[in-house]
């Protein structure tokens, strides 16, 4: 009977819970000096807390100080939070430049070699403690450059996920299928393969899998350290963005390795837009196999078929991940296996991935449910 009951209420909880409103912030983030901003917090209503989003690094606890006196930045666990002693309606936070890698997280900030920076917005997001109860929050930011500089906010839209903010000497260029902001730094070499596979690739998404961008992606390129030996190509797709920091001495050397190895970090970024580019469901809390093996199997296809790399160089990429697969036992649980692994499986599927990405894309939007390993095997079997 307790479990009958049980049951019944959990059936009903979800018709008296009303979801809490959300409270409206704007933070202004000003470029203060070349290496420090400060954001300035106004809530719509006094907060006694932040519980702040992306936590598990140690970028808050290094580059934030806190300004308002009373509030504290303090973490419990995986919890980073903004504790205030009495409820504050400002709040406003000093962060210094910071530049290593987000290992658990986003990458906190990317710096272009004339200055520029990318600032990962995110982590100024969070959930708001107000009376004891916990409100989403809805920030909309306004940006304030160095006097000379650029700003390029991300869109104006709280149904995107948050996006990073570029401080800097240059405003974004216009291409085919993109807009673009390049580190004057990056080699020619680099800027060619970055612009005709962005452009090619797009285009072959755009028919394939039979879905047009509503937008212009946002594609920002950073160098890195470019003395240090070796070649290092890091990107990221995020709304409506693909954000890449490229560094290592090799970097500089024109070679068709390094080519084909940065054409296919462009091609799995951008099948990651398309794979998010749904009107709902996408990318969600699901095995990370299925879209980032997607994302190789989309990506190995595009370079192929637009002739962005050779046939043997096609076949070179598919026989290093599926090598890869095999050491690791054909396991899609370590890092490494969700994308030679989800690969693998996509290939084992034996349906072209355009075909199966253009049903999963239709599963994932009817539905308005993520990618899943059972969509995934419904999608094989269609
Ligand atoms: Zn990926």
């Amino acid at each position: 009977m307790k479990i009958l009951l049980t049951f019944l209420l959990a059936l009903a909880a979800p018709a008296f819970a009303a979801e809490p409103s959300p409270l409206t912030a704007t933070v202004k983030l000003t470029h203060i000096a070349k290496d420090n901003w400060r954001a300035d917090f106004e809530f719509s209503e006094p907060v006694e807390k932040l519980e702040l989003s992306y936590t598990g690094t140690s970028y808050r606890q290094q580059a934030w100080h806190i300004r308002t006196p009373g509030v504290a930045l303090q973490r419990h666990g995986d919890d980073e939070l903004l504790v205030a002693s009495e409820p504050v309606r400002r709040l406003s936070v000093d962060v210094d430049l910071f530049l290593p890698y987000g290992e658990k997280s986003y990458t906190p900030m990317d710096r272009y070699s004339d200055g520029g920076t990318d600032v990962y917005l995110g982590f100024f997001d969070g959930r708001a403690i107000v009376g004891g109860k916990p409100r989403p929050l809805l920030i909309r930011f306004a940006l304030q450059p160095l006097p000379g500089e650029h700003a390029v906010a991300p869109p104006d839209n709280p149904q995107l996920p948050d996006m990073y903010a570029y401080f800097g000497p240059r405003q974004p260029i216009e291409g085919a299928a993109s807009k673009l902001i390049v580190d004057p730094a990056t080699p020619a070499w680099a800027q060619e393969v970055l612009r005709t596979t962005t452009d090619r690739v797009s285009a072959f998404y755009t028919q394939s899998l039979g879905r047009p961008l509503v937008f212009s992606p946002l594609v920002m390129v950073a160098m890195g350290d470019l003395t240090r030996p070796g070649y290092s190509v890091k990107g990221g797709a995020i709304g409506y963005q693909v954000v890449y920091r490229m560094e290592g001495a090799q970097i500089t050397a024109d070679t068709p390795d390094g080519r084909a190895r940065l054409a296919h970090v462009v091609a799995h970024e951008l099948a990651h837009i398309w794979q998010s580019s749904v009107k709902q469901g996408g990318i969600g809390e699901g095995p990370a196999w299925v879209h980032e093996g997607g994302a190789e199997a989309l990506a190995t296809a595009a370079l192929r078929d637009s002739g962005i790399v050779s046939a043997e160089q096609s076949s070179a990429m598919v026989r290093k991940l599926v090598e890869e697969c095999i050491a690791l036992k054909e396991s899609t649980d370590g890092y490494r296996g969700t994308y030679s692994c989800g690969f693998k499986r996509h290939v084992d599927s034996g349906i072209a991935p355009v075909v199966l990405w253009t049903r999963m894309m239709n599963l994932s939007e009817q539905s308005g449910r993520s990618y899943s390993p059972t969509m995934f095997e419904q999608a094989a079997r269609q």
